[in-house]
């Protein structure tokens, strides 16, 4: 599947087909599977190479499928899927690093993601320095003899900072780290980290990968030989595996990724450039506005902005920005208020309160957090609608 183009393998890379000629990917909801006798189970359960199933912990061809897949669009060797985006960052740190072992990590990352790698990680013995992401210059300073993983993720969520790809990975490169992206807000549709310099890819599969809202899932993508010896022992020990039918669910909204990101795209940047000229929004965070202080980085590193936006609106006092912020929120009748994104219905979210809101204040403050930012993870509405529907809530 190689030659195809990245639309080409989005609807059919990884397809294994049947004895009965199925057209659409079956789903195969099986725990364990079956063997003619004794001596071929024990073949069986002493290989674990592709193509051969034993039990769904390990192996199943639904889910083999969707790996297969994410594994053709970012361009790797290899994929893990897991149980969703937190057990994929989980399963990358577990998988490869040890009591001792030092991480950098960007600041600007996922809340969850923070508190695993600050409270979880620290008590088995990982320390993590987290940096600011675009400051080059803090990467190298974190990096001690026993750092062994850079991790960030680019754009960043909700102020949609870029990472500069090949520069972080220059300087994890020489350090002998590994550097991990993850690449949830972008898919492979809008950038392909592994080509630019990462060394994993995780993703968060609940997001743009299914696009709907409907089920939990996640990835690992990387080398055959960091995959098969570091990641898959753990994930196949410790158990964070995909259920079959969640991997079936994300292979049939993978085919329609590339369609969903130009649109969910397009929306977002006539959002942005719209919310710019309201006199009552002070600061507008998008990667495809040329307002935007990494403009041209973006433009090298990704198809397009993607779908997630955020925006300040103004108040004299953070508890007036606060104030403000809610009462747009409140004011939308079309915008789901919800923490979730990569839906195709447009969200809408009060980070401070919501996603960011169990980190302490003075990371939230160092991470940019304020009481006036909302963040616009962009569906496939009408933009004219969208814009109407924030309007209501700007006006007052
Ligand atoms: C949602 C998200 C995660 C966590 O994924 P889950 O599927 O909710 O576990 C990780 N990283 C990013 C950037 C996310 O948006």
């Amino acid at each position: 599947m190689d030659e195809f183009n990245f639309d080409t393998l989005a609807v059919r890379a990884g397809s294994l087909r049947t004895e009965f000629n199925e057209h659409s990917e079956a789903l195969f909801l099986t725990s364990s599977f079956c063997f003619a006798s004794a001596a071929e189970a024990a073949k069986s359960f002493a290989n674990s190479t592709e193509g051969n199933y034993t039990y769904s912990r390990f192996a199943n061809p639904s889910v083999d499928m969707f790996q297969r897949r994410l594994a053709a669009l970012e361009g790797g060797e290899v994929c893990v899927a897991t149980a969703s985006g937190m057990s994929a960052i989980m399963a990358a740190v577990m998988g490869v690093l040890q009591a001792g072992d030092h991480l950098v990590s960007s600041r600007s990352i996922f809340g969850s993601t923070i508190n695993m790698f600050s409270t979880l990680f620290s008590r088995f013995g990982i320390q993590t320095t987290f940096v600011d992401l675009t400051d080059h210059q803090a990467w190298q300073n974190a990096v001690r003899p026993e750092t062994k993983m850079f991790f960030l993720e680019t754009p960043s969520n909700p102020l949609t900072e870029i990472a500069d790809l090949k520069k972080i990975g220059d300087i994890a490169k020489a350090a002998n780290a590994l550097l991990v992206v993850d690449n949830c807000l972008c898919t492979p549709a809008l950038q392909q980290p592994l080509k630019l310099g990462a060394d994993l890819v995780v993703h968060s599969a609940t997001k743009y990968l299914d696009g709907q809202g409907r089920v939990l899932g996640g990835a690992i993508v990387g080398s055959k030989a960091l995959m098969q010896e570091k990641i898959f022992p753990f994930v196949r020990n410790a158990g964070p595996t995909l259920s079959a039918f969640n991997a079936w669910v994300l292979l049939k909204g993978m085919e329609t990724l590339t369609v969903r990101l130009e649109r969910q795209s397009k929306n977002a940047l006539t959002l942005a450039q719209w919310l710019l000229t309201q006199p009552v929004v002070d600061q507008v965070f998008y990667p495809g506005l040329p307002s935007h202080p990494q403009y041209e980085l973006a433009q090298r590193q990704q198809r397009a902005g993607g779908a997630l936006l955020s925006f300040e609106v103004k108040g004299a006092t953070p508890e007036a920005k606060r104030a403000n912020a809610w009462r747009l929120i409140d004011e939308t009748r079309l915008c789901s208020i919800t923490g979730n994104l990569g839906d195709t219905r447009t969200t809408i979210t009060h980070p401070a309160t919501t996603t960011h809101s169990r980190i302490s204040p003075q990371a939230r403050a160092a991470a940019g957090i304020t009481e006036g930012l909302i963040r616009l993870a962009v569906g496939l509405e009408h933009s004219d609608d969208l814009q109407q529907d924030l309007a209501r809530g700007l006006g007052k």
